[in-house]
């Protein structure tokens, strides 16, 4: 048998397919593509934390409820006990887990732009998905057009990135509480850029039975732990409960995030940190000619260059040592469009010296 015939008898039509999700390699350069938090933690907190990770038991399973991690998160959030917690590797997992417990036929619907898993992972299982245009200069909801489709397909899962990803901006929480109501779906609220927001639907759980509010640690400081978490109704966990792998959460992340949770001040200076220097960004790229950024809740901006530049752009910026992320191939509402991860003020300084020079080449050569 020919490779060819292998792989078409073998797998499934919606995975060959696909394109794998591509990391883009920052050696050498400055990392403002992925909304990491640039800070690392002051010496004396990480003694303490190699510290707490010195008893830990490699030889055995990791705890498979996370029990200790579980309860710090309920505190912190502070969470009544009419609602469950569930632990994922990363949201993305819990995306996925939720997206695999759905029938065959399930229509999965989210605003567009927005985070690209939801697309990827409702592609690989073979669902249904439908992604309804933001509207165009402000990217809220185009809330007459998601009422229909909602009515329309009556889609499984409603996923709402708050703020969303990669534009930057809260959606209007009228325009959600009606998309809650009329959606006889679950309806996700990912959170991941909540600290930055100072803005959380957790606060509506109560109101309603079909929601859920999802969260992460990693724009927040801790990408490389990969913990994400999803609060809701218990009869909803119990289901995605049941698809989760019995020991998705390593022992390593178990302590590591209870001890860095436990130095919260620190994360919440850091967070401080990050939205000060994203006024500082903001306001020197709407001061660049031909540039035009959008105002952001988040750990990143999102801005528009002059048409059919951004790849030029981009390259230009890389090629002075800078990897920012290239939007710009998704088309649609983000033709010309790159962002940018907020770093440290030398880090965003030499981005702006970049796209400043990068500008400066493309004029020159009009
Ligand atoms: C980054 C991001 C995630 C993924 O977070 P992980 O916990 O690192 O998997 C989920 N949702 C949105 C909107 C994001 O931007």
């Amino acid at each position: 048998m020919t490779q060819s015939v292998i792989l078409t008898s073998v797998f499934r039509e919606e995975v060959l397919a696909m394109a794998a999700y591509k990391v883009a390699d920052a050696q050498g350069l400055i990392k403002l593509d992925a909304m990491e938090n640039p800070y690392n933690w002051p010496e004396d907190i990480k003694k303490d934390w190699l510290e707490t990770l010195k008893d830990c038991q490699l030889n055995r399973y990791p705890d498979a409820d996370a029990r200790q991690l579980t309860q710090t998160i309920r505190r912190l959030n502070q969470l009544s006990g009419q609602f469950d917690v569930l632990l994922g590797n990363g949201s993305d997992e819990i995306i996925q887990l939720l997206l695999m417990a759905l029938p065959a036929t399930a229509s999965v619907l989210a605003p567009a732009p927005g985070f690209v898993m939801y697309k990827q992972l409702s592609d690989c299982l073979g669902l249904n998905y439908l992604g309804i245009p933001l509207l165009a200069g402000t990217f809220d909801l185009d809330l007459p057009a998601m009422l229909a489709a909602i009515e329309r397909h009556q889609p499984s899962v409603i996923f709402l990135a708050y703020p969303n990803n990669p534009t930057g901006n809260l959606f209007s929480e009228a325009s959600i509480q009606d998309i809650i109501k009329t959606a006889k779906g679950l309806v996700v609220i990912d959170e991941a850029y909540a600290p930055f927001a100072g803005a959380s639907f957790i606060n509506f759980l109560a109101q309603y039975d079909n929601l859920l509010v999802m969260r992460t640690v990693s724009k927040l400081g801790l990408a490389g732990l990969r913990l994400g978490y999803i609060i809701g109704n218990p009869a909803i966990i119990e289901q995605l409960n049941k698809i989760r792998l019995p020991y998705n959460i390593n022992s390593l992340t178990q302590i590591s995030a209870d001890f860095a949770f436990s130095n919260k001040t620190l994360f919440d200076q850091q967070t401080q940190k990050i939205c000060a220097d994203r006024a500082t960004v903001f306001q020197q790229l709407n001061e660049l000619e031909g540039i035009t950024a959008y105002p952001s809740a988040a750990n990143f901006i999102l801005f528009r260059t002059p048409e059919n530049k951004a790849t030029g752009i981009f390259l230009s910026i890389k090629k002075q040592g800078v990897l920012i992320k290239n939007l710009s191939g998704q088309g649609g509402l983000l033709s010309d469009c790159l962002r940018v991860t907020i770093g440290k003020p030398e880090e965003n300084q030499a981005f702006l010296t970049a796209l400043r020079t990068s500008l400066a080449q493309l004029n020159s050569m009009q």
